[in-house]
């Protein structure tokens, strides 16, 4: 046994919890001691008594974050244990040792049982997001195991997500502008100080394979383009030209940057600085194949509308200016938005486009973005590759 603080739940409340869900929610708890204080180490039971495992204590409405469902104490053996198993997993599914990709996630929080922690790794870096100050205090004890994992690792530098500007290198220094991973192949820099996510959207890997396969000799926009990494896909598959849309100069920059480092200087891209939402309205029939990628519209469940609303505009323009026989590729990365609902926006944006519009392929997160089937709210991305008529 352990010898945390107990959390008591109501009756009733523990069914989730024994199913392996990781959050409990501040009305399923009946009692806890008054001290406890955000990120502190709970053990939590039953109604009549029965342990149900060990967790992180916040003051909200998600009340605990379960860690184990063992008896066992959060040291430095049990994150070996649970690191291990996410590598185990990985190596088992072939994404370590892959040989033209050397950027994937080693850990994916909820997904991998470990709420609070996302592990990326891009060749010999690796780049930590901490998302709870409970897992904040066991960084050193995470950073130990990394290291022993990854011997030849550079550099370690970790975000903590829960608290504005207080990230820091634990290993090694910034070498930024000098650190370039490989994707099936594609070459991108990775500047995880400035960039978005932990840098790069490693998710979007098998994606981007699906749609480059659409890109032969056509037009293509990659709209909300980021680092470029589809245009880079795009130009590499022979597209005839490719236009890269982000509102913000630094995506820009990067997206220059990484059509240079793959083809050098080419005359088939240009990259736009321009909101998107403005661009789609101006883009008449030119392009053959369009990506929409946009950020997370709904962070939370009282934005789904807006967010609703947001999505369906941007495929709406799409689908109304695509060429004849064109190929849209849409996202959502918004975990409040499933892929029903999502679903529903875009039949609902096909219906006014008045276009013909068939489902070829649907998209979802890669195997090193586990969805733990317990917890179906680490399932966030969703896309639909459509064939317009
Ligand atoms: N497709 C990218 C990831 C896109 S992330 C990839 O594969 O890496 C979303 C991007 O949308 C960000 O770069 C952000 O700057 C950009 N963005 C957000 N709102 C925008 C808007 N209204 N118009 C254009 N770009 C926007």
């Amino acid at each position: 046994m352990v010898s945390y603080p107990v959390i008591t739940l109501k009756p009733g409340k523990e069914k989730s919890v024994l199913q392996g869900h990781l959050w409990i929610f501040s009305g399923a708890v009946h009692s806890k001691p008054d001290e406890l204080t955000e990120g502190d180490i709970v053990q939590v039971h039953s109604a009549n008594g029965q342990f149900l495992g060990v967790g992180h204590y916040y003051p909200g409405s998600i009340m605990i974050r379960m860690l184990t469902s063992k008896p066992q104490y959060i040291n430095l053996s049990f994150w070996q244990e649970k690191i291990h198993q996410a590598y185990r997993v990985r190596k088992y599914l072939g994404i370590v040792d892959k040989p033209n990709t050397n950027a994937y996630r080693l850990i994916h929080a909820e997904g991998d049982n470990i709420p609070g922690l996302i592990v990326d790794v891009y060749a010999n870096n690796i780049v930590l997001q901490i998302q709870l100050k409970g897992t904040a205090k066991h960084t050193s004890d995470i950073v130990e195991v990394l290291r022993n994992i990854y011997p030849d690792v550079e550099s370690i530098y970790v975000m903590y997500s829960y608290e504005e500007g207080k990230n820091e290198y634990l290993l090694g220094q910034t070498k930024q502008d000098k650190t370039i991973i490989q994707e099936n192949g594609h070459l991108f820099y990775v500047d995880w100080e400035n960039g978005q996510k932990t840098g790069f959207f490693i998710d979007q890997r098998e994606n981007r394979k699906w749609i480059a396969e659409y890109c032969q000799n056509k037009n293509v926009l990659n709209a909300f383009s980021y680092s470029g990494a589809f245009s880079v896909y795009a130009l590499r598959a022979g597209a005839n030209l490719v236009h890269s849309v982000d509102s913000a100069k630094k995506a820009i920059t990067t997206c220059e940057a990484n059509i240079e480092l793959n083809f050098g200087k080419t005359d088939k891209h240009q990259a736009v600085l321009a909101d998107c939402f403005d661009y789609l309205k101006t883009i008449d029939d030119q392009y053959d194949v369009i990506i929409l990628d946009p950020p997370a519209f709904a962070k939370h469940l009282h934005s789904v509308k807006k967010a609703c609303m947001g999505y369906k505009q941007i495929n709406l323009q799409a689908m109304r200016r695509i060429r004849k026989e064109g190929i849209l590729a849409t996202f959502s990365c918004s975990q409040v938005i499933d892929k029903e609902l999502f679903r529903k926006i875009i039949f609902s944006a096909a219906v006014d486009s008045g276009r013909k519009v068939q489902i070829i392929h649907q998209c979802t997160q890669p195997a090193d973005h586990p969805v733990n089937i317990y917890h179906p709210e680490s399932e966030y991305l969703k896309g639909l590759i459509l064939y317009v008529e």
